[in-house]
C-alpha cells in the first residue's frame, strides 16, 4: 500500500466518470461531489499483498498523522496512480469501506473509487504537510501466541546449555576465577557479551575511575557518543565500504543505522560543533566507548574475544607542531598504566608508510620520524613494520607479556590524515587560514574487558587492594564473640571497604579456606582474646604470619595501600 498524506486547507473533489465498469454502487460514506475544509487527505493506492495488516498499519499511520497535524477531518482519497502494481478492485473497495470504519472517531470523507476525479487543493505548507508512506507485511507476520509451559521450560533449557566446558581450560583461566569469584559470566542469549556480576563490575569501575584521573591530570575531556548512528555516518567515515560484514544494524523509520563498532565519527561529529583555532588544538577527546563487532561464534572465548566490549578511545586532534609532543605524551600514559598493574611492556611495532597512501611526504616524514625519535630517546624495543602502516597514516602497536609469558597487542597509536578530509574538519592558524588538524586514535587498555582477562591470569585472580571486590572478610571464632565481630565489620563496612562477615557454625580452617579461594586480600580472625583485648587479628592473602593490631591502625594501612595501588 502507498500513501501520500497532505494537510490542506482545502480540497475540492468531483467524479468525472466511470473508470471501471465493475464500479456499481456507491459506499454510504462516499461522496461524488465534496468539499472539505482544514483536512488531512490521505491519497492512497491499495496494492495486491495488501492485507488486515497493512490496513491496520495505515490506520496507525492516520491517526498519528492526524495527531500530529492537530486535525479531525479526514478524506480517503483514491489515487491508483501511487502504484503500479494495483490490487483488486473489489478487496480495495472493502478495505476503504473498513478503513472508514475503523477511523469512526475522525469526520471521514471518502472520494470514490473507480471513476476519473478532478480535484483541487491547497496544502499547508508546513514540514509535515506532506509525507508519503510505503506500507508492506513481511512475509511472517503470524501473531505470537504465548508459548507452554513445555515450550517456555524447553526454550530455557537451550539457552542454559552454554555451561562452560572446564575440561579443556586451565585452572587459570579467567572464566574459571571469574567462576569462583563470582566476577562475570557468559550466556548463549548474548554471544561475546559479558554478564558483569556485582564483583566483577567492582572491578572494572576500579579500572575505569584510574584511567578517568589518569586521563584528567594529562589534559584530557571525556565525551560519550550515542550508540546507534545513521549509516550515512558510517559512509561518509568509510567504515560502511570497508567494514560493513562486521557492524550490526538496524532500521528506525525507514533509515538504516549502525551500532557503533567505533568511535571516531561520533567524536568527529562533536569537534565539527564549533568553529576551532589553533588555540583550541590539542584537542583530547576521550570516551569509553562501548563498540559492537561481528565475529565468528566459534572463536569466542571468555573476556579475550568478545563482541560487545569497552574502548577506551581517544581522539586527539593536532597541528603538524604538536604531533610530536602528543605522540609523547601517549606513550607515557601508556608506560604509566601499565606499570601501575606491573605488566612490562614487551616491545612496541611501528608499521611504516605503504606504498598506496594520502598525504604528504612532509607529514609522513614527520609523523615517523617523531614516533620513532619518542622511542628511542624512551629507550622502548621497538621493531619497524616497514610498508605496513594504514594509507592514512602510520601507527604504532605495544606489546605487553604476561605471567604465564604470552604477549598481548593492547594499546595502539594510529595516525589519521583520512577521516579529518572526510569530515572537512578544519581550524584557523595564527594567520586566519583554514587548515585540516590531525588526527590521532589511540587506546591504552584497548578493550577493558580483554585486558581485565589477561590481568586476572597474569595475577591469578588476586587482585590488589584498590582493585579488589573482596578485601577484607571477617571470621568469628565462635558465637560469643558475634556482638563485638559485627561491630568490627559494620566499621569496616562504614569506612567504604569491601568487606564480608562470615560467622557461620564451621571451624576457622572452613572459613579461612573459602575465603582464600575467594582471593580475599586480608582475612580477620575474632576471637576471645581480640575482643578481651579490643584488637584484631589479621592475615594478608600472601603470607602466614598473624598480626594482632588494633582497627583503626589496620584502617589506615588499608587506606594507605589502596592509594599507592600497590601490596605493602
Ligand atoms: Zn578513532
Amino acid at each position: 500500500m502507498k500513501t501520500l498524506n497532505l494537510h490542506c486547507d482545502y480540497i475540492k473533489f468531483k467524479a468525472l466518470k466511470k473508470a471501471l465498469k465493475s464500479i456499481d454502487e456507491i459506499a454510504p460514506n462516499q461522496k461524488l461531489e465534496d468539499e472539505s475544509k482544514d483536512c488531512l487527505v490521505v491519497m492512497v493506492a491499495i496494492e495486491n499483498e495488501d492485507s488486515k495488516e497493512t490496513l491496520k498499519k495505515l490506520i496507525e499511520d492516520i491517526k498519528k498523522t492526524a495527531a500530529n497535524v492537530k486535525t479531525e477531518n479526514i478524506v480517503l482519497y483514491p489515487y491508483a496512480h501511487l502504484s503500479t502494481n494495483l490490487g483488486k478492485p473489489k478487496i480495495a473497495v472493502q478495505m476503504l469501506n473498513e478503513a472508514t470504519k475503523l477511523l469512526k472517531k475522525f469526520n471521514v470523507i471518502q472520494a470514490p473509487f473507480g471513476y476519473y476525479k478532478t480535484f483541487e487543493l491547497k496544502v499547508k505548507g508546513h514540514p509535515l504537510s506532506e509525507l508519503s508512506r510505503e506500507f508492506t507485511v513481511d512475509g511472517n507476520t503470524v501473531i505470537e501466541e504465548e508459548l507452554t509451559d513445555d515450550e517456555r521450560s524447553q526454550l530455557l533449557h537451550q539457552l542454559q546449555k552454554s555451561k562452560l566446558d572446564t575440561s579443556k581450560i586451565k585452572e587459570n583461566d579467567h572464566r574459571i576465577i571469574g567462576r569462583k569469584m563470582d566476577l562475570w559470566s557468559f550466556n548463549s542469549s548474548a554471544p561475546g557479551m559479558v554478564f558483569w556480576h556485582a564483583k566483577g563490575l567492582h572491578i572494572k569501575n576500579k579500572l575505569i575511575e584510574y584511567w578517568r584521573e589518569l586521563h584528567r591530570i594529562n589534559g584530557y575531556s571525556e565525551i560519550s557518543t550515542p550508540q546507534i548512528l545513521d549509516k550515512k555516518l558510517w559512509e561518509i567515515s568509510g567504515h560502511w565500504s570497508k567494514f560493513r560484514e562486521g557492524m550490526f544494524t538496524t532500521e528506525y523509520e525507514n533509515r538504516d543505522f549502525a551500532i557503533k563498532p567505533m568511535n571516531c565519527p561520533g567524536g568527529m561529529l562533536v569537534y565539527k560543533t564549533s568553529p576551532k583555532s589553533y588555540r583550541d588544538l590539542p584537542l583530547r577527546l576521550c570516551e569509553l566507548g562501548e563498540v559492537h563487532r561481528k565475529e565468528l561464534s566459534g572463536v569466542l572465548g571468555g573476556l579475550m574475544r568478545v563482541i560487545q566490549f569497552t574502548q577506551d578511545d581517544a581522539h586527539i586532534f593536532c597541528t603538524e607542531e604538536t604531533l610530536k609532543n602528543e605522540i609523547e605524551k601517549i606513550i607515557d600514559i601508556t608506560i604509566e598504566l601499565f606499570s601501575t598493574f606491573d605488566i612490562k611492556i614487551d616491545h612496541i611495532e611501528l608499521s611504516t608508510r605503504p606504498k598506496k597512501r594520502i598525504g604528504s611526504k612532509k607529514i609522513w616524514d614527520l609523523a615517523e620520524t617523531a614516533l620513532e625519535e619518542v622511542l628511542k630517546e624512551r629507550k622502548i624495543k621497538y621493531i619497524t613494520n616497514k610498508g605496513d602502516g594504514a594509507f592514512y597514516g602510520p601507527k604504532i602497536d605495544f606489546h605487553i607479556k604476561d605471567s604465564l609469558n604470552r604477549t598481548w597487542q593492547c594499546s595502539t597509536i594510529q595516525l589519521d590524515m583520512a577521516l579529518p578530509e572526510r569530515f572537512e574538519l578544519e581550524y584557523t592558524d595564527e594567520k586566519g587560514n583554514s587548515k585540516r588538524p590531525i588526527i590521532l586514535h589511540r587506546v591504552i587498555y584497548g578493550s577493558i574487558e580483554r585486558f581485565l582477562g589477561i590481568y586476572t591470569e597474569h595475577i591469578d585472580g588476586k587482585f590488589p587492594l584498590w582493585l579488589s571486590p573482596n578485601q577484607i572478610n571477617v571470621m568469628t571464632m565462635n558465637d560469643n564473640i558475634k556482638n563485638y565481630a559485627s561491630k568490627i565489620y559494620q566499621k569496616l563496612f562504614d569506612a567504604g571497604f569491601e568487606v564480608e562477615f562470615n560467622d557461620k557454625n564451621e571451624s576457622i580452617g572452613k572459613k579461612a579456606r573459602d575465603a582464600q579461594i575467594q582471593r580475599f586480600n586480608y582475612l580477620v580472625t575474632i576471637g576471645k582474646k581480640e575482643k578481651t583485648e579490643n584488637k584484631i587479628a589479621i592475615r594478608a592473602r600472601n603470607s602466614k604470619e598473624i598480626t594482632t593490631i588494633d582497627l583503626d591502625e589496620f584502617i589506615s594501612k588499608l587506606k594507605e595501600e589502596i592509594s599507592s595501588k600497590k601490596d605493602l
